[in-house]
């Protein structure tokens, strides 16, 4: 794992084992897949010119998400899974037709996909550490 959200990172450069905090990787994968949930929602918006006052239940998603992952809010494996799953249906609405297998996905995938969309996955170091 790699976290490096707030001030109390080890050594002040990321926790890699464990969080100070008591993050466990589990748990650092499944909030790096929510922000990827995320990330998606705000790019189809911002491609379709989507009004954001017109979606407040999507507003709300966003917020809950963005609040689920700051320090210490939430270590509940099964709520980010829900979560994510939220925002799955969410992103496959706002898009209108999806093709991707993520409709049922799991917990075994979010984290082998955590894997492939984590922070680790940057490897340009200068762009990495824009994110
Ligand atoms: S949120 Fe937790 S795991 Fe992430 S940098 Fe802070 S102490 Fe470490």
């Amino acid at each position: 794992m790699l976290c490096y959200q707030c001030q109390e990172a080890s050594r002040g450069i990321g926790c890699t084992v464990v969080g100070v905090c008591g993050k466990n990787e589990n748990v650092a994968k499944l909030l790096d897949f929510l922000g990827f949930t995320l990330k998606s929602i705000a790019k189809i918006i911002i491609d379709k010119k989507i009004d954001v006052k017109e979606i407040d239940y999507i507003n709300h998603a966003v917020l809950r998400s963005l609040f689920m992952s700051i320090t210490n809010a939430n270590f509940d494996e099964d709520a980010i899974i829900a979560q994510i799953k939220k925002n799955i249906s969410i992103k496959r609405e706002l898009k209108g037709s999806c093709n991707c297998e993520c409709e049922n996905i799991t917990k075994e995938k979010i984290l082998e996909k955590a894997e492939k969309i984590g922070i680790l996955s940057e490897k340009n170091e200068d762009i990495r550490s824009l994110k």
